[in-house]
């Protein structure tokens, strides 16, 4: 059996393909290799030997000594170095690699090879003793805690002693001498720790971090891991093993990280950062102040490394066209330069904010490279959130604290925090907050999530802090180095300025600047390739996607968004203005039927103007305009004076309104006198509805020459009785008023499907209905027989427990909610062929849901407007 695959230097043993035989990393670098990438040689050893070694005992197959003997020569003879030699020793890094990434197992040992006797090998071919020593301590250190189990922070502990004995802040302080010093103390804490030596043969340091690494792919945390993640045991993971290159042996070499493409703008540069004679940790660590790549992106004072390292700079752009043409994708790369040799160490799909998404996905759809479906899929719909993102308004005055890197697009305002904790916490309470840190790490990701926005003082725009804002859509300034923190007494100094926790300040994640206080932002203006993008959406798209909106505001924000009609236009919101309330209050409480219909007749006058705008607003697009929905009580009167009010107009005692007020509540409103329920006990608040709406239908008509069909929608029906009296009284109002003016009108009377039972029973609905449009809300709430009011005490327990996938208001479930949606297309259509079907939950605007709405085949989702966009998007993503 072949149980090794060499890759570089031109063997190529592997291919792209072979995931699941070299694991992710493994099938990876034979891709990389073959074509034509300079990584440094090596092999990878198979996932089946994994497998072969656990179903043996922990043992290996026979020949697998041999094989990687052979493979480990043909390093050698690549590099020209030998393994274990005095003079020029060659030295490997040994990583794992499962077919997909896994936290918990044996992540890397680098510089393996070294030992008293190779270390002075290497100091003297790279003529650097200190070098030498460093990466020997590097080395032993790594070695020592990953492979033979001795806690990390008894290597620091010893190093920070060292430090402070010598009074040196710096690791690039300590000479040769003092590294060797700390060397010989590591190898006594190992055996200290262990019993053991430290193995100083390099074939027993291989062997020893390759089993460390089959041995890894069994222990706790990779078990729980896979347990989390459904990833079988029987996988098994492959283990690379590659030659080191170094960036830190003189001027002539580097190290960096680049972006085929800027990921923050999307523009076509070719983005990134580079320091000269160091490692990759370097650049991350943020210790030295990384420099540009190119000349035209390099400011004064800096060294680019088109300037600096010309022949490696150019060989980088090779590599860079060569990445896209063959990834099709913005590539994330990390390179490193040795003696002038360009070697790439690692390329993947680079992250990227969502501006950058659209104009790569756009830019990359015009080269050529990908097609316009490819375009459509590589921006995430819910990103598109991000875009829609807030700027500072240019004309608003502003005091400048500082600058820092524009890591994370967009604006935003809020009170300084510094620790992740207090920023959840004011989260909670409805504060808008601005994490602030020296840098982030993984443990502030919660704190991030729940700010504004995020400002660090040191890192670039690969720190930690940038890629994950980046991601999470934060607005995010890094590295702003005039940023000092003093977490003792919370208060941050920026040149002179002190603010103290809990003051205000502004971020511009576009520029990096940091403002005092809080400055105006303006909402953002959509960009060209934003309307391309939405333009070859709506040109794939099978669903039609309308709004949820009913003030004139919403509808046009709805149409500059791109709607196409309105889904859904919840009447009893325009109940609440001021105006309109306390006509409401005397037409729900009145018992003089003349009292009452003055109270009426005067709300007629205002849905007729409110319908009259949304229409002209629509110019004829479709709106669904639904009767009255919420149980009466919740338009009654609290307050005193809003009683007295009443009382006052009706002529009655205050006693007399509060007695009919507590008459009118009930113990479930939700599932009580409400919907089409209300309308149908109440005829009048229904016929005075549809009268405004044809009467505004009319006007509008006459007004634009165009034919208005208003589409009247009767909620919470669950039985086909329900439906066909409520739509024999609707129609006989619209008789009376197309005859009253002498006029005709098209329009078209649906219900919603937002009760079980209506589901169920959708084909005889159907035959009363014009349309349907799915309530999810509703028919969540009444299939789960879960509150929508107060599930937010508990969904989140079930979510994290895992009693549920995700919250079923957010995202429809499938399963059920889904299946009932699914009766009621299959069932409605069946009785009425050609039956119009939308859906105007909350769900409209969820992309995971529309795809389901697309499978389903219904005509339209309708989402509130902020949302169109996306459901555009996803509505065109579901198509493909
Ligand atoms: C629904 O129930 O899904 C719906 C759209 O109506 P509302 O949210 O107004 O109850
Ligand atoms: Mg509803």
């Amino acid at each position: 059996t072949k149980w090794v695959y060499s890759f570089g230097n031109g063997l190529n043993e592997g291919r792209a393909e072979m995931r699941n035989l070299l694991g992710g990393k493994g099938a990876n670098l034979a891709e990389m290799a073959s074509i034509g990438l300079p990584v440094p040689p090596g092999f990878t050893i198979t996932t089946e030997v994994c497998s072969a070694f656990y179903d043996n005992g922990r043992k290996y197959p026979d020949d697998l000594h041999a094989q990687v003997g052979a493979a480990m020569q043909r390093i050698e003879e690549a590099m020209g170095l030998r393994f274990g030699d005095a003079d020029a020793p060659l030295l490997v890094s040994v990583r794992s690699g499962a077919r997909v990434s896994m936290p918990g197992m044996m992540d890397t040992v680098l510089n393996l090879g070294l030992n008293d006797t190779t270390v002075e090998g290497l100091a003297r071919s790279s003529g650097d003793e200190r070098f030498a020593w460093d990466s020997y301590r590097r080395f032993v250190q790594m070695y020592g805690s990953v492979v033979m189990g001795v806690a990390h922070h008894h290597f620091e502990d010893v190093l920070d002693q060292f430090k402070r004995t010598l009074g040196v802040v710096d690791d690039t302080a300590i000479s040769a001498t003092q590294w060797r010093e700390v060397v010989k103390a590591y190898h006594e804490i190992i055996s200290e720790h262990t019993g053991q030596e430290f193995p100083s043969d390099p074939q027993a340091q291989l062997w020893g971090a390759i089993g460390a690494v089959f041995g890894s792919w069994m222990n706790p945390r990779a078990n729980t891991y896979r347990k989390l993640h459904d990833i079988p045991a029987s996988w098994g993971t492959a283990v690379n093993v590659q030659s080191m290159v170094f960036g830190n042996m003189g001027d002539d070499c580097a190290t960096g990280v680049c972006f085929t493409r800027d990921p923050s703008t999307g523009e076509d540069v070719f983005y990134g950062e580079y320091l000269v004679n160091a490692q990759g940790e370097d650049v991350v660590a943020g210790i030295r102040t990384p420099q540009p790549m190119s000349r035209a992106r390099a400011e004064e004072g800096q060294n680019p490394m088109e300037t600096v390292l010309p022949d490696a700079y150019a060989e980088l752009l090779r590599v860079r066209s060569l990445l896209e043409g063959h990834y099709h994708d913005m590539q994330d790369i990390e390179f490193t330069v040795q003696r002038n040799v360009l070697y790439l160490l690692q390329t993947r799909n680079g992250k990227r904010t969502a501006a950058a998404a659209l104009k790569i996905a756009i830019d990359m759809a015009r080269e050529g490279l990908i097609s316009k479906e490819d375009a459509i899929c590589r921006v995430p719909a819910t990103s598109l959130d991000q875009l829609l993102h807030p700027a500072l308004d240019p004309k608003a005055e502003r005091v400048q604290l500082t600058r820092g890197l524009p890591a994370s697009p967009g604006a935003a305002s809020g009170a300084v925090v510094f620790t992740a904790e207090e920023c959840e916490a004011r989260a909670a309470r409805g504060e808008d907050v601005i994490l602030v840190r020296v840098e982030t790490s993984p443990e502030d990701v919660h704190g991030m999530h729940a700010a504004r926005g995020v400002l660090t003082a040191r890192g670039g725009m690969t720190s930690h802090a940038a890629v994950v804002a980046r991601g999470m859509g934060r607005v995010c300034v890094a590295g702003a180095g005039s940023v000092h923190i003093d977490y003792t007494t919370m208060v941050m100094t920026i040149d002179g300025h002190s603010i103290a926790e809990g003051e205000w300040i502004t971020l511009d994640g576009s520029t990096g600047a940091v403002y005092l206080g809080r400055v105006a932002t303006i909402p953002p203006i959509l960009s060209d390739d934003f309307n391309t993008l939405m333009g070859w959406a709506d040109a794939t798209r099978r669903l039609g996607v309308r709004a949820n909106a009913e003030t004139p505001d919403d509808a046009k924000t709805a149409r500059r968004f791109g709607a196409e009609g309105i889904g859904l236009a919840r009447t009893e919101h325009m109940f609440f203005g001021p105006d309109r309330i306390g006509l409401v209050r005397q037409m729900i409480i009145a018992d003089d039927e003349a009292v009452r219909q003055r109270a009426i007749n005067a709300l007629l006058t205002f849905q007729r103007d409110d319908f009259v705008s949304i229409f002209r607003i629509m110019a004829g697009l479709p709106v669904t305009v639904r009767l009255l929905d919420p149980p009466l009580h919740e338009f009654l009167p609290h307050a005193e004076g809003e009683i007295a009010e009443v009382a006052t107009a009706l002529g009655r005692t205050v006693e007399e309104i509060r007695a009919r007020c507590a008459s009118l509540a009930e113990a479930n409103p939700m599932l009580g006198h409400r919907g089409c329920r209300l309308g149908l006990t109440n005829p009048e608040i229904y016929a005075m509805q549809v009268r405004a709406l044809i009467e505004a239908a009319l006007q509008v008509s006459d007004e634009t020459g165009k034919g208005i069909v208003p589409e009247i929608m009767i909620p919470l029906v669950a039985t086909k009785a329900e439906l066909e009296v409520a739509r024999r009284a609707a129609e006989a109002e619209i008789i009376s008023v197309l005859q009253e003016r002498g006029a005709s009108l098209d329009y078209r009377i649906g219900t919603m499907i937002e009760l079980p039972r209506a589901a169920i029973q959708a084909g005889e609905i159907a035959h009363h209905a014009d349309f349907f449009s799915f309530g999810t809300n509703d028919l969540t709430q009444t299939t789960f027989g879960l509150s929508r009011d107060d599930a937010g005490s508990f969904l989140p327990f079930y979510v994290d427990h895992g009693l549920l996938p995700k919250d079923p208001f957010v995202s429809i479930d499938r399963d059920g909610v889904g299946a009932l949606v699914r009766m009621g297309v299959e069932r409605g259509r069946a009785t009425h062929p050609g039956l119009k079907l939308g859906i105007c939950g909350e769900h409209g605007g969820d992309p995971d849901s529309i795809a389901f709405f697309e499978a389903v085949g219904l005509d339209y989702v309708s989402c509130s407007p902020f949302r169109v966009p996306v459901a555009r998007l996803a509505a065109a993503q579901a198509a493909l």
